[in-house]
């Protein structure tokens, strides 16, 4: 950056041990379900942040030894030098960039299950493991201590061998023994590794100490560390031991790298924790107690709040992990005053959910996440249009909003329409909902960058019907008209048997209260077959608004899939708090005036619920009439795409989008050959080194 501007400070160089950032952004470890299985679908990834401008870009955890095995979550890898290429790519990949690569070196105690390797489980006192599976860990004697500590000094080696600059020693997420160490509820030792806080933090220092003795002279250590377990009393406090700890180790670690733990709290959404840099409050001390550079996270993504954080000594880097994935450019974009061209994090957490599924990473807001070397996709980069010609989009929700833009970026002369008065689909909608305020950034992103361009046209309250579209005389049309809400309860568990619904019943659909019908007064029951997320946040919406409401699932608990999201126990909390009924394990028989039928899904038991309404939130139509009106009239194009295409997540619609833009005057044979580059296993004999 040559001139002054209001953001220079946040592109100072940082020193971190022997080495240098070259400004103060830094990608601190995330998963991304790659790991070790897809080590160059990694690396891309991780290279394209480098080249986004994060000084610093870390891996996620890597297990140090076959006593650490994540399987089947796919984290990185460390055990020995057969690891290392994997690793290189990822090193070369950053480097390239002009970037630091950090690796996070973790052992994973109970929380490791060991499903591959069958290796005994190691937790500091005898105890369960950190899963509902019938394992336990067994207590570290002193000789698995000594054989601990010299795991992680071999693997720091090879870190450091294999091309990194700063290895972690990683205290946090109720993730590793260095933090179940340090927890007194896990650490009921009564040797020198036990009791007292200078006991529990012993092990830490002697990875500490080690890792530094092994690498520090060529690398920076960096220390990830939970200071406060949001527990209250319960739990390690900011304010208390969190503070201890960190004044005991204050000058060893080249780096402190803070956060809250647990996951659920480090990574929390914003349905739950609204607040950009919600962290500062905790780690905001940290400074005060080391002479150390400190980096913190909490979904920063203002450039105001970077500085703001700099200038007022609460971190010396900006720590991202979602803000890096959502929009791997955004210190580029900072430092070339670009600033509304940021792709802000929605805080949905559909990235931390491929994680907890093994799958490849995705990201609501990027859909080139994840697709980096599988599909050679640049974030920034798409390539420029092949022919003169137009195109239009019809529906701009998520799908039809990436696709236009897209588009547009390439070059063609884009024309979109929408029925509704404003654009944005459901991503309007849904951030109407409790909670849910920030997905509007979905729409708001995109439309701020079609409204940049010359060759995009956009029209709302514009309803296409076939004939409108074939007099438009636009040869390429790509439909992204959605889905609706079913009205008839059909779902995953009424399929066989579906629901008898009266006639007389008022039944609500989720679309129906989206699109502020009012809700006859009285009890509603919500039957929710569906799974993720909207049925939980009507719940919440209806409760606020003074019904008694019922929620029945035939799920084992409300929201279930949004245990990946590390939301669920949230939800169901609010809804708990809320007043909500909660009846788990039901399935909807029918709907009459007047109440619900549910039956037990183990005995088949029916039951009735009195409500004046029944709401229902199962499965989606897929919105298709214009479509198939318009196959077969001569159209060049004719393409689905988003929830008309396959009802899913906004991340779905969003990817479909994209992919249909980049497909653009391909061929489906071109198309076809090119699917995605897989990571094919090697054959040869893994025996040796
Ligand atoms: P997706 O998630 O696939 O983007 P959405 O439901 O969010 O789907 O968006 C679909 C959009 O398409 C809505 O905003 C809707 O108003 C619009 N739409 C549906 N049918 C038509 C049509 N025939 N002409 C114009 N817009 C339409
Ligand atoms: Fe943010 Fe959602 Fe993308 Fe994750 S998936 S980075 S939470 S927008």
């Amino acid at each position: 950056m040559s001139e002054a501007t209001p953001y220079s400070v946040l592109f100072e160089p940082v020193r971190i041990g022997p080495v240098t950032a070259r400004n103060r952004f830094y990608q601190v470890p995330h998963c991304n379900g790659m790991g070790h299985i897809r080590p160059r679908a990694e690396a891309a990834m991780r290279g394209i942040k480098a080249e986004g401008g994060w000084a610093v870009v870390s891996t996620q955890e890597t297990e140090i030894h076959p006593t650490s095995d994540l399987s089947p979550y796919a984290e990185n890898r460390i055990w020995d030098a057969r690891d290392m290429p994997a690793l290189r790519l990822m090193t070369d990949a950053i480097h390239n960039k002009g970037s630091l690569a950090a690796i996070e070196l973790a052992h994973n105690g109970n929380h490791a299950m060991n499903h591959t390797t069958r290796a005994p489980i190691f937790a500091p006192s005898d105890m369960s493991v950190d899963f509902s599976h019938p394992r336990q860990a067994r207590a570290m004697d002193k000789s698995d201590i000594r054989n601990l500590r010299r795991w992680h000094r071999d693997a720091a080696l090879r870190a450091r061998d294999a091309g990194f600059d700063i290895i972690y020693v990683y205290a946090g997420h109720h993730m590793t023994l260095a933090h179940h160490f340090l927890q007194p509820h896990m650490n009921q030792r009564s040797d020198e590794y036990g009791g007292s806080l200078e006991n529990r933090v012993r092990l830490t220092r002697e990875l500490l100490e080690e890792t530094r003795e092994a690498v520090g002279d060529t690398c920076g250590v960096a220390f990830r560390f939970a200071v406060d377990d949001m527990l209250g009393s319960d739990g390690m406090q900011a304010a208390e031991e969190g503070r201890a700890v960190i004044e005991m180790l204050a000058e060893l670690p080249d780096i402190w790298d803070v956060n809250v733990a647990g996951w659920d709290n480090d990574s929390a959404t914003t349905r739950f924790q609204p607040q950009d840099g919600y962290q500062n409050d905790y780690i905001g001390f940290v400074k005060s107690v080391t002479s150390k550079p400190v980096v913190g996270v909490g979904r920063i993504t203002s450039p105001d709040m970077m500085v703001s954080m700099i200038r007022k000594g609460v971190v010396d880097m900006i720590g991202a992990a979602r803000p890096s994935i959502a929009d791997p450019f955004l210190p580029v974009k900072i430092e070339e005053g670009r600033i509304d061209e940021i792709r802000e994090c929605i805080g949905c957490n559909i990235c931390v959910m491929a994680d907890n599924i093994g799958a490849p990473i995705r990201c609501t807001q990027n859909p080139t996440m994840g697709e980096e070397w599988r599909r050679g996709w640049h974030p920034e980069k798409i390539a420029p249009k092949a022919n003169e010609t137009e195109a239009l989009v019809i529906g701009a929700g998520p799908a039809g909003l990436e696709c236009a833009m897209q588009l547009a970026r390439r070059g063609y002369q884009v024309t979109l329409a929408e029925a509704g008065e404003e654009p944005g689909g459901r991503a309007l909608r849904e951030s109407r909902l409790p909670g849910l305020g920030a997905w509007i950034r979905v729409a708001d992103y995109r439309l701020h960058d079609l409204r940049q361009r010359g060759n995009v046209q956009i029209f709302t309250q514009s309803h296409l019907g076939p004939d409108e579209v074939l007099e438009l005389g636009i040869p390429n049309v790509f439909i992204a008209t959605g889905a609706q809400w079913r009205r008839d309860g059909v779902g995953t568990n009424t399929q066989r048997q579906p629901p008898t619904i009266d006639a007389d019943a008022t039944i609500l659909t989720p679309d129906d209260i989206m699109a502020g019908q009012t809700t006859p007064d009285g009890p509603v029951a919500i039957y929710d077959d569906d799974h993720a997320y909207i049925a939980g946040v009507l719940a919440e919406k209806l409760a606020q608004d003074g019904h008694r409401v019922v929620f029945v699932t035939p799920e084992s608990l409300v929201s279930i899939f949004t245990t990946h999201t590390l939301e669920q126990h949230r939800i169901q909390t609010r809804l708990l708090e809320l007043g909500v009924e909660i009846i788990c394990n039901h399935t909807l028989a029918g709907v009459q005036p007047g109440g619900l039928q549910i039956t037990c899904g183990f005995t088949s038991k029916a039951s009735d619920i009195a409500c004046n309404s029944a709401l229902l939130v199962t499965e989606r139509l897929r919105n298709t009439a214009l479509y198939d009106a318009l196959k077969d009239m001569g159209l060049k194009t004719l393409e689905l795409i988003g929830d008309a295409a396959g009802p899913a997540l906004i991340a779905d619609a969003v990817y479909t989008g994209h992919m249909a833009a980049r497909n653009f005057e391909r061929s489906a044979v071109e198309v076809e050959k090119d699917w995605f580059r897989r990571e094919i296993v090697s054959l040869t004999d893994g025996a040796t080194g």
